[in-house]
């Protein structure tokens, strides 16, 4: 049995940039799996030589009457209790928005284990955003680039222990 990893975040933050290159681009994505309602995408993801199953909150993405708010919620909550282990992904150019703290709310709460990441982190332009991330109290947040492939190893590295 491996496990679960949800990406959990505001919209925009990478998460959907994250969950493709975890599961490689030609996947179909699976609205319709058993046991995973349409609002979230699940995929079997590989990560040098660990296998396991990624969930991305993707039912953020599309308008609805609920507001953004309660579907952050409500989509969170379902991804933290279908996962192992969340990674709950900040965007270090824009900091740490005050959505952002809604998230790291419900994750101390419900989460059983929280990676922190700090994506768009290429270059120097994520410097600040690293530092207010330090702040959530989460821990030391990885410097990743989904985009660009960068930080992969180190989140190898922290989900090694888990598969
Ligand atoms: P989601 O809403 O959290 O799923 O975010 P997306 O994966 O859809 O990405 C939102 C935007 O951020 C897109 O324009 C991505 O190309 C961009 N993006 C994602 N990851 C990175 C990254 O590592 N660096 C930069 N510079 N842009 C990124
Ligand atoms: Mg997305």
């Amino acid at each position: 049995m491996s496990f679960t990893l949800a990406l959990v975040g505001r919209p925009n933050v990478g998460k959907s940039t994250l969950f493709n290159r975890l599961v490689g681009r030609k996947l179909a994505l699976v609205d319709d799996q058993p046991g995973v309602t349409r609002d979230l995408r699940e995929g079997p993801a590989r990560l040098g030589p660990l296998r396991f199953t990624v969930v991305d909150t993707a039912g953020l993405e599309v308008a609805t009457d609920e507001s953004l708010q309660g579907r952050m919620r409500r989509l969170t909550e379902r991804a933290v209790e279908m996962a192992d282990v969340c990674l709950f992904m900040v965007d270090a150019r824009a900091g740490v928005l005050p959505a952002d703290e809604i998230f790291a709310d419900i994750l101390r709460r419900k989460a059983r284990h929280v990676i922190l990441a700090a994506n768009k982190a290429e270059g120097r332009a994520g410097e600040s955003g690293l530092l207010e991330a330090y702040a959530l109290g989460l821990g030391e947040p990885l410097r990743l680039s989904a985009e660009h492939g960068e930080g992969m190893g180190e989140l190898m590295a922290l989900l090694e222990p888990l598969a």
